[in-house]
């Protein structure tokens, strides 16, 4: 037994050291990585639950490394925050996307995330500096920002809102309802949209709470003048779902995967004329 135990405890050590190492690596190949413009935009529609109609895109952040392929942004994003290098990455994924001729000859809005540690009195004049040097308009940018980000202080949190909203931009709450103060938020923030969580819309087909909540939700979000987006989205049954309980617009698998440009085409009001 008391082999075994060590045993045990080494090979612990050993896949701790493993991730550690990982870590290590992918903390040292970051900035390489910016500078290299190895972490591009993935583009994931958003659609009109009425007719299809392509709203938006969600720009979505991946990794192209050269050895390990393509990492997901769960994996690097809180490298990113820690390191303080995700300023750096969340202006140059506005700055492709907002300068795609695609994006700027169309009529659809962009969505980036936005990461809690930039919510300062800062960000507004770095997006407005990026958007107007590469000709997008503000109004076609809409802010993700997760309800996490705001709890620490929320009339700080509101100024910096405030001034994002006077620029022109749109503002999104993501993962709307799992925060701990959803409805303050909504009360006390310049927010024009909600983002459902995917969590409530993966459940609300066979969950009738789920699917309540959904529906209050929806019905919530038009009394306060505020959009409503479902994420998450994967089978036609959750689209009619949705559609039939008022909520306007979807984002998911079923309507089109994160892709790169290019393939995005399919997606354009653009590629009808062709
Ligand atoms: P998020 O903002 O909630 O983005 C939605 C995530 O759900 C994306 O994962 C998307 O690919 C995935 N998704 C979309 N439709 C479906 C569906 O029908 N089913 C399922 N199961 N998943 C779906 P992704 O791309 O892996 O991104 C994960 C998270 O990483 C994002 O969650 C966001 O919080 C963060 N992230 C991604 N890009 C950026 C970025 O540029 N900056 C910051 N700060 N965070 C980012
Ligand atoms: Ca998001
Ligand atoms: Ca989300
Ligand atoms: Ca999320």
């Amino acid at each position: 037994a008391k082999g075994s135990g060590r045993g045990t405890f080494c090979h612990f050590r050993h896949e701790m050291s493993d991730q550690l190492a990982a870590r290590k690596r992918l903390e040292h190949d970051l900035q390489r990585a910016l500078t290299n413009g190895e972490i591009r935009a993935y583009y994931q529609p958003l659609v009109r639950l009425s007719d299809g109609r392509v709203e938006g895109f969600e720009v979505l952040a991946r990794w192209l490394h050269p050895d390990l392929g393509m990492i997901m942004p769960d994996a690097f994003i809180p490298i990113a925050e820690d390191t303080g290098l995700i300023q750096q990455m969340t202006m140059a994924l506005i700055r492709e996307a907002c300068s795609d001729p695609m994006h700027q000859a169309g009529q659809h809005y962009l969505a980036i995330n936005i990461s809690a540690s930039l919510l300062n009195r800062d960000l507004c004049a770095h997006v407005v500096k990026i958007i107007q040097a590469v000709g997008f308009p503000a109004e076609r940018l809409e802010l993700e920002i997760t309800e996490s980000a705001l709890i620490n202080d929320i009339e700080a949190a509101g100024l910096v809102l405030a001034q994002l909203r006077r620029a022109g931009f749109s503002l999104a709450l993501d993962d709307f309802g799992t925060g701990y103060s959803s409805l303050t938020h909504l009360r006390k923030l310049p927010i024009n949209k909600i983002k459902i969580d995917q969590s409530f819309i993966a459940t609300m087909t066979h969950n009738p709470t789920s699917r309540k909540i959904v529906e209050a939700l929806v019905s919530l979000a038009a009394s306060m003048d505020v959009e409503v987006t479902a994420e998450g989205v994967e089978t036609s049954d959750m689209a009619f779902q949705l559609r039939d309980i008022g909520c306007l617009t979807a984002q998911g698998y079923y309507f089109g995967r994160p892709s790169m440009p290019s393939s995005v085409n399919a997606f354009s009001p653009l590629a009808h004329d062709q």
